[in-house]
């Protein structure tokens, strides 16, 4: 037995990346000790303006794939699409159920996503930091609940044979939150009483100066909003954002108005809220959409999802003037109550502003008022808390950007931790922790799993690439009509342009294309085959696009046989 234990202790306990580093979402981290891996969190990441077409991207988990056998469960942190998001991607994609670890709130949300794709019955099993550690393999896992932009958010602390390891993903400190419990300090120092390893802790804000404010002081502005609203009030924020409906509910009620939920995401969201109460909604506040155009404008808020801007939302639908239930009246008051910087999203929410300002709406935004949003993310005085309270020998930066962790590794020098100690990872890396030390180890290759309308990871990068191309120098087309049977041209070709030239300006470009189109086919292919003649004609129509006009459009030919 003592002869087993030591050489337990020889092990060496891995913690792997697969995403979560270098970059703000796509969280999965894969803790592998022995015969046991854990991961925490799951999560989907958002693509850039590089990847057109692409919907989402997933954290590639052939590394958990190839060690499926060992796995003993996700544990997820909180209730926002970049941790939790990819599990009806990832789940299936194992041969067994693998058991989803969650807080009642996320596993309500979790249980949502996955009913939407037609997954019932995964085996979610409830994290209740009331209820002590739970044990997965040769983990003694004990949450302790933090503060986040959505309530019922939790970190772990992971007893393992090499040490305990703190993982606290996006956390703040707030000692008045609206819907939640406040970060529970006491728990967690308890339950690190032996020292800590590695602390994993959020790095999002290590660049900006003093502490993150209380979300309470959000229902302040709503009310000297509400105030001065004439009219119609729309609050849009993230669909997750339980607390700041709350507080949008509360002013409304002290300002004599009903309340309607308009989206998809947020009417889910806020069921499930209800449900488990972490959403307080006095009766009859509540009224359906379609009813909400009866009552006077002064007397509804209406609680709108889209706060990113996207073009499937309500509040896209309202801006274009194309919602179903309501339609934005003049002097209407529209509140983005909701994190202003998401990469990628400010250029969909300028586009939306614009639509509602031209619509004669009083839009109030982060760009004219920055207090309507309070950041779910700790900042430099937070983060200094944490690593005082938790005391780590070593610290992983993640959730940020490369900045925000060299911005992290600077700032907890301030808490005695010497910069060596303070290790950058890179996506797919993994840290070796064993009896010698704690080190940085090999990368795991990992590839962006792009998702789009047409499936999982089937977007590679020559589509991407012909999107790139497709969306700055537009398509060519040219149809060939051939016979049958005696394999000739039959009829006329026809040359489409898409979005490389006006076809009426460039008439004459158009017919030197047809022309050279004639000549490279001839007039009977009979003798040829179909993919030289292809390849041969835009080889030719390729040299002649770029020497004429210097674009580089697609170019399709198509041959129809008739
Ligand atoms: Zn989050």
């Amino acid at each position: 037995m003592k002869l087993q234990h030591r050489k337990d202790k020889k092990k060496v306990l891995k913690i792997t990346s697969l995403g979560g580093v270098g970059n703000v979402t796509k969280n999965l981290f894969v803790y592998e000790y022995g015969n046991d891996i854990i991961v925490v969190d799951c999560g989907i990441g958002f693509p850039s303006g590089e990847m057109p077409g692409v919907d989402i991207i997933i954290p590639d988990v052939h590394y958990l794939l190839e060690r499926e056998e060992k796995i003993r469960g996700f544990i997820i942190t909180h209730g926002h699409e970049d941790h939790f998001g990819a599990l009806p991607y990832v789940l299936p994609q194992f041969k067994r159920n693998i058991p989803v670890f969650a807080t009642e709130l996320v596993s309500g949300f979790i249980s949502v996503k996955l009913q939407s794709f037609g997954q019932e019955k995964t085996y979610l099993k409830i994290v209740d930091p009331d209820k002590g550690p739970f044990r997965l393999g040769v983990f003694n896992i004990t949450p302790f609940r933090v503060n986040h932009s959505v309530p019922d958010s939790v970190g772990y602390i992971i007893k393992t044979p090499q040490g305990t390891i703190v993982h606290v993903s996006d956390f703040k400190f707030d000692w008045t939150p609206v819907s939640d419990k406040p970060f529970e300090v006491a728990r967690l120092t308890k339950n690190i009483s032996g020292g800590v390893r590695v602390l994993l802790s959020d790095c999002l804000g290590s660049l900006v100066e003093g502490y993150t404010r209380t979300e309470k002081d959000i229902e302040k502005i709503f009310d000297s909003l509400l105030d001065s609203a004439l009219g119609q009030v729309f609050v849009t924020t993230i669909s997750s954002n339980i607390s700041r409906m709350q507080q949008a509910i509360n002013a409304s009620v002290r300002h004599n108005r009903k309340v309607a939920l308009l989206g998809y995401s947020v009417n889910k969201n806020v069921r499930v809220a209800e449900k488990l109460g972490y959403l307080k909604i006095p009766r009859g506040t509540l009224i359906k959409p379609e009813k909400a155009a009866s009552y006077p404008s002064h007397a509804v808020t209406y609680i709108i999802a889209g706060s990113y801007g996207q073009k499937s939302s309500a509040l896209f639908r309202l801006a274009s003037g194309k919602h179903r239930f309501a339609k934005l009246k003049q002097g209407a008051t529209v509140i983005f109550s909701a994190d202003p910087s998401p990469p990628g999203v400010k250029d969909d929410v300028d586009v939306v502003v614009g639509k509602l300002t031209e619509l004669g709406a009083d839009v109030h935004h982060y760009e004219i008022q920055e207090n309507l949003h309070i950041s779910g993310h700790g900042v430099q005085g937070d983060l200094m808390m944490l690593v005082s309270i938790v005391e780590p020998l070593y610290v992983v930066p993640i959730g940020g950007a490369p900045s925000m962790m060299r911005g992290y590794k600077k700032l907890v020098k301030k808490c005695g931790v010497a910069s060596k100690n303070v290790l950058e990872l890179k996506e797919g890396q993994t840290i070796n922790i064993s009896e010698s030390g704690v080190f940085l180890g090999k990368v795991v290759k990992t590839y962006d799993v792009l998702v789009d309308g047409l499936g999982v990871g089937v977007v590679g990068s020559i589509i991407l690439r012909d999107r790139r191309t497709l969306a700055q120098s537009g398509l060519l087309l040219v149809v060939i009509p051939l016979d049958k049977s005696t394999k000739e041209i039959r009829g006329e070709i026809q040359v489409i342009s898409k979005g490389f030239v006006f076809e009426k300006a460039a008439q004459d470009i158009l017919d030197e294309v047809k022309k050279i189109t004639y000549k490279v086919v001839g007039t009977s292919i009979k003798n040829k085959k179909v993919d030289n003649i292809k390849s041969c004609l835009k080889k030719e129509l390729r040299r002649f696009l770029f020497r004429e006009i210097e674009k580089r459009p697609i170019i399709l030919p198509i041959i129809v046989r008739v």
